[in-house]
């Protein structure tokens, strides 16, 4: 199986070529030549259906022999299908790590990068992160041979237990923070990629969400689901998504191509509108990013969309097959005050959005997708509930951890001060 460039002017690739490579050398991203997963006869087990389609991704590339174990690696954690009634249940995503969604992609993605080493070159995971993204990358390369992470952070500008959750680690993961913006933690981390030459046993690469191995894993749980309601309830669902960067919502378009019973997606947008406004004028309109009480979502331009338009070149098509709608903030805080009384459920902010949706669609049968564990956003959520809520215990782990962070200035030189301490790792 090849890998192609969403903008066409780069050459296929294999899946453990396209996973270092991230993005394409003309620009675009990479998506699968074929969607098409023979459905023969299913084990019923996620890991079970995880591994044939890892498996056709990996058709002809030197990880193929070892799909299972790097399937193995990256659900090493429950993922329940909840049913609420008689038309919606609800996959809850969070009992990874670091009870986000990202883990599995994240770990996914760790495992298939270490086990295609050659063990010549150690691969250097550069990443920027807000806050979410770099605690899932951080926990799922520890101690991963031939890897090792490197992560850039606004100091002073994220959560105390977003800080804890990406400086608890050392060994092969090196956290730095930066003293400015996040746009200042990406914009070093693009001249690194641009301008600085590795050492010989060193090889830089990007393991951001738009990264193909962090995308195709998340296909997994869309296919297992879809089937097990299905199989419960005798109807394909649609799925309800809490949508940022859209690199979960676009896994469940390739599990939906892939020929799985899934039926209509949605996008449960914040109040960050540039995929609504896209689906309801077929303009693609970046706008600036709006900060909002689901902050993982706060994205204006949202880099999969390339993915999108090149999965449904036929706008009509993609509208029979999408819808979006957007949340605000005050939908969000009402969901999370109702959800114990509607549900018996404590919805993080993300999730909020997509339950919020629930009663916009039509009626039918849905999935709601939950993103993460409501504790993570505990000053979102905590004042709206009235009480204090219980870490998972996962994460109570990391909070026990001691912390240790290196510090850089942003600026003209930080490119020098970054590779030096690149250079203690
Ligand atoms: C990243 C994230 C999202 C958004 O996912 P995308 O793939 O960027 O659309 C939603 N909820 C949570 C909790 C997240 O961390």
């Amino acid at each position: 199986m090849k890998f192609l460039s969403t903008r066409g002017a780069s050459g296929s690739l294999s899946f453990s070529e396209a996973i270092r490579q991230g993005l394409a050398p003309d620009g675009g991203l990479y998506v699968p030549e074929r969607l098409a997963v023979s459905l023969g006869t299913w084990d019923e087990s996620i890991l079970g259906i995880s591994q044939k389609i890892a498996s056709s991704f990996m058709e002809g590339d030197p990880l193929h022999a070892s799909a299972g174990q790097i399937c193995q690696d990256a659900l090493s954690f429950p993922i329940p299908l909840k049913f609420l009634n008689q038309t919606t249940a609800v996959l809850e995503l969070f009992h990874g790590p670091t009870a986000a969604f990202k883990d599995v992609g994240a770990r996914f993605l760790a495992s298939a990068l270490s086990a295609s080493s050659d063990g010549k070159k150690r691969d250097l995971i550069l990443v920027a992160t807000s806050g979410d993204t770099g605690g899932a990358v951080a926990s799922a390369f520890f101690q991963k041979p031939h890897v090792a992470v490197v992560i850039l952070w606004p100091h002073g500008k994220i959560s105390p237990r977003q800080q804890q959750q990406l400086c608890c680690w050392g060994e092969n993961v090196l956290s730095i923070a930066v003293d400015g913006s996040f746009d200042d933690c990406q914009a070093l981390a693009k001249r690194a990629f641009l301008e600085w030459t590795p050492g010989p046993h060193q090889r830089l690469t990007s393991a951001n969400s738009i990264n193909i191995g962090r995308i195709l894993p998340q296909t997994f749980y869309y296919a297992w689901a879809s089937l097990k309601y299905k199989q419960e309830r005798g109807v394909a669902p649609g799925f309800i998504i809490p949508t940022g960067n859209l690199g979960n919502a676009m896994a469940a378009l390739w599990a939906k191509k892939m020929g799985f019973p899934v039926g209509q997606i949605v996008f449960a947008c914040n109040s960050n509108a540039t995929l609504v406004n896209y689906m309801s004028s077929g303009v693609w309109q970046p706008l600036p990013t709006t900060s909002t009480l689901a902050n993982a979502m706060d994205v204006g331009n949202p880099s999969n969309a390339e993915r999108l338009r090149h999965l449904y070149p036929d706008f009509n098509e993609l509208k029979r097959d999408v819808q979006a709608f957007s949340v605000d903030d005050e939908a969000i805080r009402a969901e999370i005050v109702r959800g114990k009384a509607k549900w018996s459920e404590t919805w993080c902010p993300h999730t909020a959005c997509a339950v919020q949706v629930l009663d916009r669609v039509h009626a039918g049968d849905w999935i709601l997708v939950s993103t993460a564990h409501p504790a993570k956003f505990e000053q979102v959520v905590e004042p709206l509930v009235g009480h204090r809520l219980e870490l998972p215990k996962s994460l109570q782990e990391i909070m026990g951890k001691k912390q240790s962070f290196s510090r850089i200035e942003s600026g003209k030189d930080s490119l020098s001060q970054l590779r030096k301490a690149i250079d203690s790792l």
